[in-house]
């Protein structure tokens, strides 16, 4: 009789975890799963998808002035919150029976509970009281948003969390941050149509992006009316007759209906009982793990945004498929975290791989940096006045392509097919010899010389 109960006891049923534990499964390992919340984890309940469905919903605003210029009349269209909260909530519940439905199929068992571990091998179910033998741990419990910094009336602020489930869309709202959530947020309200104040401490947004890239946008954020109060931060906020009052670090006050604070996120390590078998968390709460997202316990793993290495759904899931190779498919797997691509669905949109101007002069020296702003064709009809960004940084000495930056429509659509090319080490050479498609803006990443 064997030791443990099970092969795999995966905390969080979130991307990575459902991952690692279908792929676990599918190896012939007895596995559990246990979720506290909602089988889909953040990306699938309260990030990605529904993000992305509330960003889909804000441009139809800028889709219905655009139309006139084609011929149409639209007449005055009206939106409305509630039918969009809705519509999106049945979505997310019908993928939510997927995930369970999928994780069952594979042969894992779901239990509805939080999970805390006890010793190397023991995991108690809090639900029942169980105390579960695993021969491997998997930590999978990703992050929370946090409503940092702690200022007076901090609390009347919301997170990620709740934007989801407000009960109305507010007229007046600040977000306060300059990172990925913030300025996905600020576009999916102010193409809804609220007011919108872009509370950021640096004097642009997306810190760690293409100088180029963070201005293109902060233009265009300028340009869709989005208030942008930057180098400044909230020190109060006050609930007054009219809303919420946010004094600001200049001693100007904002009055809104909701405060929105997008200021980062935190790993979710707390009272999880890692100090119990000697594991200290960083930091930030991140467990620390090798390039097999082993702990220092052996038999202990993590994976995800709990680890704080690329905190992005497609990363968790790598991650988690990884480990399940490693540790039950006798293939050890490393997943490279150099060459990520990633897309920011603010609109307009990002789509980035590889370094940006800066970080490509201190990391290869010399380097040939390739751009191009234009208008859009589609512009030329609906008089918007959008801009497309496109530009591509080449190591010098090799020629091969190490950053290419996009900001405008379907910036996310055209960055995953270009990192297939930055992947495969595509040079300059092979961007130029590729025949360009027309008309399409993509063709430009071909054809600048
Ligand atoms: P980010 O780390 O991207 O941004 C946090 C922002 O808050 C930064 O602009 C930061 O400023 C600011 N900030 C941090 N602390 C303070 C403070 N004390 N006072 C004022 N401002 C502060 O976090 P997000 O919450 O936006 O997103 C979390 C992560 O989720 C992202 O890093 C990303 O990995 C992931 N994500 C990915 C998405 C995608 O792939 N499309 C979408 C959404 C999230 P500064 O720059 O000066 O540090």
């Amino acid at each position: 009789m064997s030791q443990f109960d099970i092969d795999l006891f995966v905390i969080g049923a979130g991307s990575g975890g459902v991952r690692a534990a279908r792929i676990a499964a599918g190896y012939g390992a007895k596995v559990m799963i246990a979720e506290e919340y909602r089988v889909g984890g953040t990306c699938v309940i309260r990030g990605c998808v529904p993000k992305k469905l509330m960003v889909y919903a804000s441009r139809y605003s800028h889709e219905f002035e655009e139309a006139a210029g084609f011929g149409w009349d639209v007449g005055e269209p009206r939106f409305d919150w509630e039918t969009l909260i809705r519509n999106k909530d049945r979505e997310i519940d019908r993928l939510e029976g997927i995930y369970r439905t999928n994780l069952e199929k594979a042969g894992v068992e779901i239990v509805n509970s939080r999970a805390v571990i006890e010793d190397n091998h023991t995991v108690h179910v809090l639900a029942t009281g169980e105390r579960i033998r695993a021969r491997y741990i998997l930590v999978a419990v990703g992050a929370h948003p946090t409503l940092e910094p702690v200022i007076p009336g901090g609390e009347l602020g919301i997170t990620s969390n709740e934007v989801f489930h407000l009960k109305e869309l507010p007229k007046r709202i600040m977000i306060v941050g300059g990172g990925y959530i913030a300025v996905e947020f600020a576009g999916v309200f102010a193409g809804l149509g609220s007011e919108v104040t872009l509370l950021h401490r640096g004097d642009k947004l997306l810190r760690g992006f293409d100088d180029d890239v963070r201005e293109a946008l902060g233009a265009a954020y300028a340009h869709r009316g989005i208030n942008l109060a930057l180098g400044r931060t909230a020190t109060r906020l006050d609930k007054t007759p009219d809303g919420i009052a946010a004094t600001l670090s200049d001693g100007s006050v904002v009055t809104v209906d909701q405060v929105l604070v997008a200021t980062g996120r935190r790993p979710n390590t707390a009272g999880l009982g890692l100090e119990t078998v000697g594991i200290a968390v960083d930091e930030v709460g991140a467990i620390p793990v090798d390039s097999y997202s082993q702990t220092l316990i052996p038999s202990v793993y993590a994976v995800g945004d709990v680890t704080n290495r690329a905190n992005l759904t497609p990363i968790a899931i790598r991650e988690g498929h990884a480990f399940a190779d490693t540790v039950f498919g006798d293939r050890p797997t490393i997943v490279d975290h150099d060459l990520i691509p990633t897309a920011v669905f603010s609109t307009p949109e990002i789509g980035v791989i590889g370094c940006s101007e800066a970080a490509a002069w201190s990391r290869y020296g010399d380097i040939d940096v390739y751009k191009t702003a234009f208008r859009p064709m589609k512009a030329t009809l609906s008089g918007a006045q959008d801009r497309v960004l496109m530009k591509l940084i080449v190591d010098k000495a090799t020629d091969r392509v190490v950053g290419v930056h996009i900001v405008g429509h379907d910036a996310g659509e055209m960055i995953q097919l270009a990192g297939v090319a930055v992947t495969m080490g595509a040079t300059k050479a092979d961007f130029d010899r590729t025949v360009a498609v027309h008309p399409t803006a993509s063709e430009e990443l071909v054809t600048m010389r």
